[in-house]
């Protein structure tokens, strides 16, 4: 039995939703299928946050779901949902899932997860407590099978079910207790945490692609530098992102890492655009400048030493782990023009400011100076020249010689 929770108690009004999630829940009610906004939409509004996208569930199938939406696709195999797309918004839309022996396969992991069942399936499948909710636009009511409301009011993150035993189901499950404990500000329940160090290894057996996006959901969630930490402390840094391991390995305090991350941060809490390969340059910076700094020594010219460098770094990345090409070609294109702003003589500023990659190569440069790593008059040169009159930018370059 459920608690149900009248809009007295939990205050909820359904003009807090976006326009398509009313239009595709009152849609689908009149269809005379039940529908309700669930996941992270309910909880980050009962905790006062803006919900990121809305997700519905619903007895609907998948089939009866694209019928009645003209603007609507059935995506994915393994778990097929409805992207339902309503002006701008697209809303995503599940079948209520229940699910038998036949779904897992002899380890536990969770193979295939579209038979269908009940709500109170569907909310048993979900992974916390919090992210369990239902809530019905038409009578404003939110549906509550596992206690989440409680445990929200208690900023306590609660596997539904025995923890070890969903994490076996679903590895991934364990970086979103991280990420979410993070984002959210909340504790992670000492038996949905305890599981997470011993089981940590089962991550290395999730598909790569699976792995760099949760990353990324990390890295963008407005909190990457704590979820960073939080990995560190429940033992998920190593072993689990090849990427990781090498950031996590130079140890002690990064300064150069933590301000990146907190510029990322900042940027995303003021809903400025954040560039994924210039964050991806930023999280490896620390090995390709110690590299660099070999190659120096040996007596290499900098341009030189810098792309054996990256060489080197890239070699040190585990080759099952491949960074999406359309990220790591601006990753190192940052660090390739890092070289370029010692030169400041005759055309080569010019040539150098009509690089179409000049602004985030500088922005980078910026972040280098502002730990010491680069001289803070070379930035302010270079904003000047860039911001500069011909005449002005003639004189910067005569004064530079
Ligand atoms: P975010 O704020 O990052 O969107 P979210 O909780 O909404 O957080 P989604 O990935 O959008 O995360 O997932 C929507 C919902 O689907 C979750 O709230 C949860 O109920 C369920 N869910 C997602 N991933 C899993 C999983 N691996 N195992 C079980 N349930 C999951
Ligand atoms: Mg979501």
């Amino acid at each position: 039995k459920p608690h149900v929770l009248p809009l007295a108690q939990h205050g909820i009004h359904r003009d807090q939703l976006s326009h398509a999630a009313l239009k595709v829940t009152s849609k689908l009610q009149e269809a005379g299928f039940a529908a309700f906004v669930v996941g992270g939409a309910v909880r980050d509004l009962l905790i006062g946050a803006v919900p990121k996208d809305f997700d519905v569930a619903t007895n609907a199938t998948p089939e009866q779901v694209h019928h009645l939406f003209r603007r609507s696709r059935i995506i994915g195999k393994r778990f097929r949902i409805v992207h339902v797309m309503v002006g701008p918004e697209t809303i995503e839309v599940t079948t209520f899932r229940g699910g038998g022996i036949d779904d897992f396969n002899e380890t536990g992991r969770i193979m295939a997860d579209n038979t269908f069942g009940s709500q109170e399936e569907d909310a048993h499948r979900r992974d916390f407590t919090v992210n369990a909710l239902f809530y019905d636009p038409h009578s404003e009511t939110i549906i509550d099978y596992h206690q989440g409301v409680k445990d929200l009011h208690a900023r306590r993150l609660v596997m539904i079910g025995q923890a070890t035993r969903r994490y076996q189901e679903d590895p991934v499950r364990m970086l979103r207790a991280v990420r979410l404990a993070a984002k959210l500000g909340f504790e992670i329940d000492e038996d949905t945490r305890k599981p997470i160090r011993s089981h940590a290894h089962l991550l290395k057996k999730e598909p790569p692609a699976r792995l760099f996006d949760e990353m990324l959901k990390l890295l963008m969630s407005g909190h990457a530098y704590a979820c960073l930490k939080k990995l560190r402390d429940e033992g998920l840094s190593r072993g689990v992102f090849p990427l990781l391991d090498a950031v996590m390995d130079e140890g002690g305090e990064d300064t150069f890492l933590q301000l990146a991350l907190e510029s990322t941060d900042s940027r995303i809490h003021a809903e400025k655009p954040v560039s994924v390969g210039f964050l991806l340059a930023t999280l490896l910076w620390r090995q390709v400048h110690r590299h660099w700094q070999q190659h120096l020594a040996e007596g290499e010219k900098p341009v030189h030493a810098l792309l054996l460098a990256i060489a080197d770094v890239e070699s040190e990345q585990d080759n099952d782990f491949a960074i999406p090409r359309r990220f790591s070609t601006t990753m190192r294109e940052i660090w390739t023009l890092q070289a370029r702003f010692d030169s400041r003589t005759g055309q080569r500023p010019y040539r150098f400011l009509e690089q179409p990659r000049f602004r985030a190569a500088f922005d980078f440069f910026a972040l280098r100076a502002e730990v010491g790593e680069v001289p803070t008059t070379l930035v302010q040169w270079w904003d000047d020249f860039q911001h500069g009159e011909h005449d002005e930018r003639e004189a910067l370059i005569a004064a530079a010689r």
